[in-house]
This record gives C-alpha cells, sequence and structure tokens, in this order.
C-alpha cells in the first residue's frame, strides 16, 4: 500500500511537472515560431507572396506552427518517460526479474513499429496538411471573390469546386486514419501478446510456487495482481519512449512546412556590406536596366494562357529593356504607354520590390542594392494600383507611414490629395473607421487617401502608379495641382494613362514594348507626332493636342 501510494504520488506530480514544462515550452515555442515566421513573411521578396496563394501564408502561420508544439511536446513527454521508466524497471525488476524481462521484451517489436509506421504517418501528414493549406486557400480566394461570383451567377460551379476541395481535404485525412488505425491495432496486439504471456508465466509461476513445489517466498496470486497492475506504469513510458518517430509525425509534417519558409532566402535583402543611406533628396537613376520576371509567376501563367496582346506573348523577353532615365531631385517625370508596356513594373524597381535583372539603380550615383532596403524605402513614398486599406479609422490610414504625424499634418495631406472634404463629411470624419479593403469607400475615394498616406510620408521620391484613375475630372485636376506643387521639393514619378494628369512634368517617357521609345516634354512629344502624339489625340481635344495645356482644359 505504502509503495503503491508513493508512486501514485510520484507519478501524479511528475504528470503536474510535465505539464506545467510542456505548456511553458510549448506557448513561448509558439510564440518564437510564429513571430519568426511572420517576420520572415514580412522579409520575403512581393513574387514570393504573387507565386502562392494567399491561404498558404494564413495556413502556415496558423496551424502548421503547432508542429513545434506536438514536437516539443513529445520531446518533454520522453524526457519523463525516461524517468518513469527507470523508475518502474526498478520496481518490477526487484518483484519478478523473469517476468519484467517478459514485459519488457514487447520493447524490440514496438520499436519497428514505430519506426515502419512513424515514416508512414509522415508522409500521410504532410499530404493532409498540404490538402488543409489549398482548402484555407479556396476558402479565402473564394470569400474574396463572393461579389465576383454572385454577379456572373457562379455559385454552383464555386460550390462544387469547393466541394471537390473538401472532399480531397477528407480523402487524405482517411488514408491518414488508416494508418493510424493499422498502427493502434498492431501495438495494441503486441501489448495483448506481452500481456498474456506475462499472465501466462506469472500463472504457471504462481501454479509451480504454491501447488507444484510450494517454497516460502514464492510466487502468490498477489505478488502477480501486484506486479499486472504495475504494468501500465512501465508500458505507458514504453509507448513513449520507442513511439517518438509515430509520435512526433504530425508535428513534424507542420514543422518541415514552416522550415521551408524559414530557411527561405529572401531574393531583395541587405548585402552583408548594405551602407546607410540617410534620408535626403537624391538624383534617382535607371542605368540600362532590364528586368524579367522569374517564370513561373502566376501572372506569366496567366499571359500563357493568351488572354493578352501580343506584346506581351512573348515571354522569353524581357519586360523591361534597355531603360535609362535620370530624374534630378525635385523634378517630375511622367512614364506613359500602352498596357503592358512595363511602367508599374519599372515603379516597383524603385523601393526594390524586384531588382533588376541587367543595368543598375542609382541614388546619388549607389547602386540600390549597395544600401540599406530601408533605407532606400524610407526614400520613396509609393501609390500603388492596388494599395491596400486597412481596418482601422481614417487617419491612422493615412498616417501609416508616419505614425507620430499630427492631426494638423494628416489634415494637411488629405487635403493636398483632394480627401479633406469627403473626409469631413464620413460619420466621425477621420475617426470613421475604414472597413477590410475600404470596402465602406468608393474608387475615387479610397485613391485618395493612398495618395495623401503617401505624401504625409514626407519621403523625397514620390512614386504614383496610377493615382487618378478613379478620379472623376475635378478630383484630377485638383490631385494634378497637388502634385505639381511639390515641383522643386520633392521628385514625382508618376505612370499614368491619363494625359491631362502629367502634360505639366518635366519630362514624359513614352514606353513601348518595356524600351523608353520617346521621351520629352508634352509639347515637344506632340510636336514629333509619334505615339504620344497618337495616344494624345485619343484623349484630348485637338486644339490640346497643339501643346496649349491639355491637362487644364479638359480639366475645365
Ligand atoms: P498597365 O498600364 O496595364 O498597368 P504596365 O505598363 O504597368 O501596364 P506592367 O504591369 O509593368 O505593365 O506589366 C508588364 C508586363 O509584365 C506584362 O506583360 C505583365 O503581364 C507582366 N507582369 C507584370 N507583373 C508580373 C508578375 N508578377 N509576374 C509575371 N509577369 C508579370
Amino acid at each position: 500500500a505504502a509503495i503503491g501510494l508513493v508512486l501514485k504520488a510520484g507519478q501524479d506530480l511528475l504528470g503536474v511537472a510535465q505539464s506545467v514544462l510542456s505548456n511553458r515550452v510549448n506557448y513561448n515555442g509558439l510564440l518564437r515560431v510564429r513571430c519568426d515566421l511572420y517576420r520572415k513573411l514580412q522579409a520575403l521578396d512581393l513574387d514570393y507572396h504573387r507565386s502562392r496563394p494567399q491561404g498558404d501564408a494564413i495556413h502556415r502561420l496558423s496551424s502548421d506552427t503547432f508542429g513545434f508544439q506536438a514536437i516539443l511536446g513529445t520531446v518533454v513527454a520522453t524526457v519523463v518517460a525516461v524517468a518513469t521508466f527507470a523508475a518502474m524497471a526498478v520496481v518490477l525488476g526487484s518483484r519478478s526479474p523473469a517476468l519484467t524481462a517478459i514485459a519488457l521484451s514487447v520493447a524490440p517489436p514496438l520499436a519497428i513499429a514505430n519506426v515502419v509506421f512513424g515514416r508512414r504517418l509522415k508522409a500521410r501528414s504532410i499530404e493532409c496538411k498540404e490538402r488543409d493549406a489549398e482548402f484555407t486557400s479556396a476558402v479565402q480566394q473564394s470569400i474574396a471573390s463572393v461579389g465576383l461570383m454572385q454577379a456572373f451567377g457562379r455559385e454552383a460551379h464555386e460550390f462544387a469546386r469547393f466541394q471537390g476541395t473538401v472532399r480531397e481535404t477528407i480523402r487524405s485525412w482517411w488514408r491518414l486514419n488508416r494508418q493510424q488505425m493499422a498502427y493502434t491495432l498492431i501495438i495494441g496486439m503486441l501489448f495483448g501478446a506481452a500481456g498474456a504471456a506475462v499472465f501466462g508465466y506469472g500463472g504457471y509461476l504462481v501454479y509451480r510456487d504454491q501447488f507444484l513445489r510450494p517454497r516460502p517466498g514464492g510466487m502468490t496470486v498477489g505478488d502477480l495482481m501486484v506486479f499486472t497492475s504495475y504494468l501500465g506504469m512501465i508500458w505507458g513510458p514504453l509507448c513513449t519512449l520507442t513511439g517518438f518517430a509515430a509520435n512526433a509525425h504530425g508535428g513534424a509534417a507542420g514543422a518541415e512546412r514552416v522550415f521551408e519558409v524559414l530557411d527561405r532566402n529572401p531574393a531583395v535583402a541587405d548585402r552583408l556590406d548594405a551602407v546607410p543611406l540617410p534620408v535626403r533628396p537624391r538624383t534617382l537613376e535607371f542605368e540600362h536596366v532590364g528586368f524579367e520576371y522569374p517564370v513561373a509567376g502566376p501572372r506569366a501563367s496567366a499571359n500563357a494562357e493568351g488572354n493578352s496582346g501580343p506584346d506581351e506573348e512573348d515571354s522569353s523577353r524581357g519586360v523591361l529593356r534597355d531603360v535609362s532615365v535620370r530624374v534630378r531631385p525635385g523634378e517630375s517625370v511622367a512614364f506613359v504607354g500602352a498596357s503592358g508596356a512595363g511602367k508599374s513594373t519599372l515603379l516597383n524597381l524603385i523601393p526594390r520590390f524586384y531588382d533588376p535583372t541587367a543595368g543598375t539603380i542609382r541614388l546619388d550615383g549607389v547602386d540600390a542594392r549597395a544600401v540599406k532596403v530601408e533605407d532606400l524605402r524610407r526614400h520613396v513614398a509609393l501609390v500603388l494600383q492596388d494599395s491596400a486599406l486597412l481596418p482601422s479609422t481614417v487617419a491612422e490610414n493615412i498616417a501609416y507611414g508616419r505614425p507620430g504625424a499630427s492631426r494638423e499634418e494628416v489634415r494637411e495631406a488629405a487635403r493636398m490629395a483632394g480627401a479633406a472634404e469627403f473626409i469631413e463629411r464620413l460619420p466621425g470624419g477621420y475617426a470613421c473607421p475604414v472597413a477590410e479593403g475600404g470596402a465602406n469607400l468608393s474608387g475615387g475615394q479610397r485613391q485618395r487617401l493612398n495618395i495623401a498616406r503617401a505624401l504625409l510620408t514626407g519621403a523625397p521620391i514620390v512614386v504614383l502608379d496610377e493615382p487618378t484613375s478613379a478620379l472623376d475630372p475635378h478630383h484630377e485636376h485638383f490631385v494634378t495641382e497637388s502634385l505639381r506643387g511639390l515641383k522643386g521639393a520633392r521628385t514625382v514619378v508618376i505612370v499614368s494613362h491619363r494625359l491631362s494628369s502629367v502634360v505639366h512634368c518635366d519630362r514624359i517617357y513614352v514606353m513601348d514594348g518595356g524600351r523608353i521609345v520617346e521621351e520629352g516634354t508634352h509639347e515637344q512629344l506632340v510636336a514629333r507626332r509619334g505615339l504620344y502624339h497618337s495616344m494624345a489625340a485619343l484623349q484630348m481635344l485637338p486644339d490640346a493636342v497643339a501643346g496649349h495645356g491639355g491637362g487644364q482644359v479638359r480639366a475645365a
């Protein structure tokens, strides 16, 4: 009774210690792994993110990171199992070495079963994780495009697709379950056989010592009962010890997917010898810049499906070719040209979302790849075509790039972007919450908030991709005038199909097929009667085409 009580109390105390320890290790580990993974995802280049569904990153962060918990839990349980196993082996061995040896004879086949099933279970678990990640992506994509689905009446099709994804997920879980069931069955049979052997041999010892050749101190029924009741206390830890591989399999599958990201080197990162670059106005220079997207990108494959113009069909050639441009501090330049000419790609190279595959981009003569990425990006205020708005207040969205900005600075940026008026009409004004993706704002309002956000950063180079595409003529004129007002103070690089937004620029570069084919002021380009002239003729009144400030004529 006393030994039993001590053992029970010891086992329970060890159990509590195990829980405390494993929870501590698990939660701290989860925190660390999630933070590391998030930082890595933040650092990975746009190409990585664009070539994978968002759901993949979500699944890795939310579910796969638990893999480490499972592994750490197994490690902690194994440490505790070693202690329990050693104590129980001594206790049982002192009662009956022969029966203990029989009880432990289960260990070798147990270990073999665990190695064999460990491998299979891991393979199946990886498959399950991948299917689960696809499922998360499918849900994320279909919910994000629910409006499109409803507008085109594709609910049935999308439902069938969704159902297919769920079926695939469940099929892979079934495959895993089958292996788990087979594993449980084999382990159960092994212990069943070992239990029978212990009982059989123990029964024989009792029969021998009590009836056949009675001897004092021989095995009694009571001894056998005590021994068998302790069996569970040695087999439990034994299972944990030999089952390390099988127990860790699920966790290992998740952990492998996490490591896949953690071990990845971002295509754009600080070089070891990267130099700091204090923020101030600098000459921006593109020197024979060429660029090609990596082949596996989704947009590249969309092009390969043949839905693009003739210029876009030849994927073997560069998106940008031999682009040389020099923009001095305070100048404003514009890039115009047909859709797919490479204008947005060129803008993406400035903050190093991608690195050029040929040539160099320089700031004051320093190769952009040689400076710290953070410093380089602090030189640039960006308004992209698909700039996101966050689910916080209007003021917080505007101040995103400069969180310490005063209320007056936020208001001034909004005023310059032509956003002040509509913001003041919103319920709560600057404190009005913006819905996810800016869903409670119009396209033009979102665009103006993005412009305000960029202007507020105070970065010396303002880069705008189609900043006025969603604006009415009145607001387009307003924004254009604000950008004009930046002349001399900030460098403005703008891409626009609306020539009225760029007529005032110091230089306009016309792009075609990744090359700059014309350059000059609006008047010079109109007079040249080339590509720019035909674009201007399509967009503007004939007298404006003649070069009398088309922007103002159109806006008026
Ligand atoms: P638009 O005026 O329509 O915005 P653009 O001149 O800005 O067009 P880009 O967006 O730079 O053109 O695209 C240039 C080419 O590069 C296109 O053929 C496009 O399909 C391709 N492209 C753009 N982004 C990617 C990407 N992430 N992966 C692969 N190809 C891309």
